[in-house]
């Protein structure tokens, strides 16, 4: 624990849905849900206002549907999340060196490490800052936490939602988190959460109070005694940038469980392309390959295989995935796949030509991949690479509601819906008004997919943000230069 607040954790307040409703100006202030609408589909992210009407991310969308009958649903575009990630995640590497992000739209970072921050003003001048300029380069709203540490960090960030910012003071975290349910603490998931609470644990003051030892006998003694520090806010865990991860995973949830042995064999193997990709990307190898299964019943198994040494070989980790495949029964049917790389070690290029023809075969696979069907997102729940760009079933896929469209005669609009050969069109760019929806056959030759639009037509210009310290900043700056000369 330090004595500044200088981690800071962003998060991009409810990010897909509000991506949406900056895109799409008829959705401003409406319930808007953003997920996987096949039969299996659940929800990646749900606007403010469909929380409202308690729809949350994870919950499966036909029950959204019941909820909240009259919100727009959307199939997820992560293209255009991903562009909108990277402007943020931009921003927040001006900040420090030490960004470690945890999705698309949530990170941690070090202010100390970056200079950027020593105490608590200049933290949340900081985190200001940052704020304002996420809103004026990508149009978005993400609210900041800032502590003395990651936990009490991310913990201020959820509590400064939404579009907001909460400085926790190093010296006061135990009092705040007395009050606070046990759930709040990082790995109290809903099991740990009960199991507790038939203890008579609620809140965080009744863990520190019940001990290190009672916890350890009841949730063990390597869970035991991580609860109690962290229920006394103590939390040592230093930021650490993605280049420095101890491991790369990927994975993917289907619209429909997978019954067929080649369909899953093939999908691990697209995943462990898909892993091995994201691991060079970082220029890491690894040593042990770990395979993740969700069946039918949402039992989830993990097995993994330790290789003699590193690699970041597609052939190696496809091959390990594939094994370890081999000894999951999968019979009932698999729901999620999942493929990673653990025991990261700087990447050694060994042999030039192999790699030239992995990365071939890579790149072709990265083009299959653009054209398959299932999965949804899941943003607030895993920090896992997040599907393929299209979540719909390839039946629908060339209408996927929300998706980009170009009219010749009318410009360009999102699919509001489709069905019995028609597709409706909203014609509105993200700097309209609202606009007016026409229906097509879903053959007209003048209608086809588009881009996304970016959400901030004149982006104001923060390429030199945040400013230099005043002893470097230009002379043309202000008054106040001259009266603090000596
Ligand atoms: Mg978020």
């Amino acid at each position: 624990m330090r004595p500044a607040p200088t981690i800071l954790h962003l998060d991009m307040d409810a990010f897909y849905a509000s991506a949406e409703q900056a895109a799409k100006p008829s959705l401003r202030g409406k319930a808007v849900v953003v997920g996987g609408l096949g039969p299996r589909g659940v929800v990646a992210t749900a606007s403010y206002e469909a929380r409202r009407l308690g729809v949350h991310s994870a919950m499966p969308t036909a029950q959204a549907r019941r909820l909240a009958p009259n919100a727009a649903y959307l199939v997820p575009r992560f293209a255009l999340y991903r562009t909108v990630s990277e402007k943020v995640m931009e921003l927040l590497g001006r900040l420090s060196p030490l960004v470690e992000p945890l999705s698309l739209d949530e990170a941690f970072v070090d202010l100390e490490a970056g200079g950027t921050a020593d105490d608590s003003a200049s933290a949340r001048a900081t985190g200001e800052g940052l704020r304002a300029a996420i809103r004026a380069v990508t149009g978005l709203s993400g609210s900041v936490g800032l502590a003395g540490s990651k936990m009490l960090a991310k913990i201020a960030s959820e509590e400064a939602k939404p579009d907001g910012l909460l400085v926790i003071e190093p010296g006061t975290e135990r009092d705040l988190l007395a009050p606070m349910s046990v759930r709040i603490l990082p790995g109290v998931g809903p099991a740990t959460g009960d199991h507790l609470r038939r203890a008579g644990m609620t809140t965080v003051h009744d863990l520190a109070e019940a001990g290190e030892a009672e916890l350890v006998r009841l949730v063990g003694k390597a869970h035991g005694h991580g609860l109690y520090r962290m229920a006394l806010g103590l939390d040592d865990r230093p930021v650490v940038a993605e280049r420095d991860a101890k491991s790369v995973s990927v994975e993917d949830t289907f619209d429909v469980d997978l019954h067929d042995r080649v369909r899953v064999r093939a999908e691990v193997e697209r995943l462990a392309a898909r892993c091995v990709e994201r691991l060079r990307a970082a220029d890491r190898s690894g040593r042990t390959v770990v395979l993740k299964v969700r069946r039918y019943d949402f039992s989830t198994l993990t097995r993994s295989e330790t290789l003699r040494g590193p690699t970041d070989d597609p052939t190696v980790v496809r091959e390990a995935a594939g094994r370890l495949l081999e000894s999951v029964d999968t019979t009932g049917g698999v729901r999620l796949l999942g493929v990673g790389v653990t025991g990261l070690a700087d990447y050694t290029q060994e042999d030039l030509f192999a790699q030239a023809a992995d990365a071939r075969e890579l790149a072709q696979r990265t083009r299959e991949e653009e054209h398959r069907a299932p999965t949804e997102g899941d943003e607030e729940n895993t920090p896992a690479e997040p599907g393929p760009d299209d979540a719909e079933p390839l039946a629908a896929r060339r209408w996927p509601a929300g998706h980009d469209v170009h009219h010749e005669e009318h410009g360009h609009g999102w699919v509001q819906g489709s069905g019995v050969g028609r597709v409706t069109v909203r014609f509105e760019e993200p700097w309209s008004a609202p606009g007016r929806v026409l229906t097509f056959r879903v053959d007209d030759p003048l209608l086809r997919p588009a881009d996304p639009l970016p959400l901030v037509r004149d982006a104001a210009d923060y390429s030199s943000w945040p400013a230099s310290l005043p002893k470097s900043r230009s002379g043309a700056d202000s008054a106040e230069g001259g009266e603090s000369r000596p």
